[in-house]
């Protein structure tokens, strides 16, 4: 009988379910702080940040892109 199966499936979706909440805010945190220095790992909240802090922290290196996806 599968029945058994189906009510555990259920109950793993509800879980997975309520802990969305959670999840998306901090996907939308980590998405607020999307660029982070690759030199010290400061976070900045955006590209221009990212490019004001490699002006004066690291003004010999070239900006980092690689946060931007
Ligand atoms: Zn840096």
């Amino acid at each position: 009988m599968t029945r058994g199966k189906q009510k555990i499936d259920a109950q793993k979706r509800n879980a997975e379910r309520n802990q969305k909440p959670k999840g998306s805010q901090l996907e939308a945190r980590a998405a607020a702080l999307k660029s982070s220095c690759h030199i010290c790992k400061a976070q900045l909240a955006n590209q221009n940040q990212l490019a004001d802090h490699f002006a004066s922290k690291h003004p010999k290196e070239p900006v980092s892109q690689a946060a931007q996806t």
